[in-house]
């Protein structure tokens, strides 16, 4: 398989919000606006990442889509199983309400509550272990970038799980590249910088994975309508990972089409 030849993922990260109504009305619009011009699934996997409580709500809310609307879940506990882990929701609870996406490695996770690499690797093992397939996020921040060494924290991210992922797991993974100061900023990544970015990414799964040339790269920070078709037009950018933009039903059908329609 080329690298061209990867289906885009266009996936919605709505963080600590919408309120319920607002979330079933979000989802309601963005049906509505696929079954007016459905954007294929052959073309673009697309999902949705709702607050944990709203899960298994949001996921019976996208069962009568005209196509298959992926539930996320934001996170996912260290701890695997079931026990006395108050607060925690695991992997295989996840996997047994029908969720079967994870995020895992946002920067607000690594940065405000404590994920760091041992934390991390357990949660991925568990997620891996249960079937789920887990969309890893990486990147950089803006002291690292300006130091020159915004290519090797990346790679480092990616390097920090490989020595658990089971060859056949890499299957289940989906990175997704986002420079931590184009998050939620309004600063995008040039596609240039991006592009760049993404085939280093690919370089290094090559290298510790038979499968690298496969995996979906995303790209994450301040996506929005105007500027999706630009980032889904770089051959190396296979989807985006999309937080504000992700909440309004129209911006975020629109850039779901701009990456079914690069590819
Ligand atoms: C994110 O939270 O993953 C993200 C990319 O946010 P935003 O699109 O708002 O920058």
């Amino acid at each position: 398989m080329s690298v061209s030849t990867i289906t885009p993922w266009v996936v919605g990260n709505w963080k600590m919000n919408p309120k319920h109504a607002d979330a079933l009305q979000l989802i309601k619009e963005f049906k509505q606006l696929l079954q007016q011009e459905n954007v294929s699934p052959e073309y673009c996997h697309i999902g949705v990442a709702p607050i944990t409580i709203a899960l298994t709500n949001i996921h019976n809310e996208l069962g009568d889509a005209v196509r298959p609307i992926y539930t996320v879940a934001q996170d996912v506990s260290k701890v695997a199983g079931t026990g006395a882990y108050t607060g925690e929701v695991s992997a295989e609870l996840l996997k047994d309400s029908q969720i079967e996406y994870v995020l895992i490695g946002h920067s607000e996770r690594r940065e405000l509550f404590g994920d760091d690499v041992e934390i991390l690797k357990a949660k991925l093992q568990n997620a891996l272990n249960a079937g789920l397939t887990v969309i890893y996020c990486v990147g950089e921040s803006l002291t690292q970038r300006e130091q020159g060494a915004a290519e090797q924290v990346v790679l480092q991210q990616i390097c920090d799980i490989a020595s658990i992922v089971k060859a056949e797991q890499w299957h289940n993974i989906v990175i997704a590249y986002e420079p931590i100061w184009a998050i939620g900023t309004g600063k995008t990544a040039s596609p240039a910088d991006a592009q760049a970015m993404h085939v280093k990414i690919r370089e290094g799964l090559k290298q510790i994975s038979a499968l690298g040339e496969t995996i979906a790269i995303l790209y994450g920070g301040s996506v929005k309508a105007e500027n999706a078709a630009e980032l889904a037009a770089c051959p190396d950018i296979n989807g985006a990972l999309v937080g504000g933009a992700s909440l309004n039903a129209q911006s975020f059908y629109q850039i779901a089409k701009a990456f079914a329609q690069s590819k």
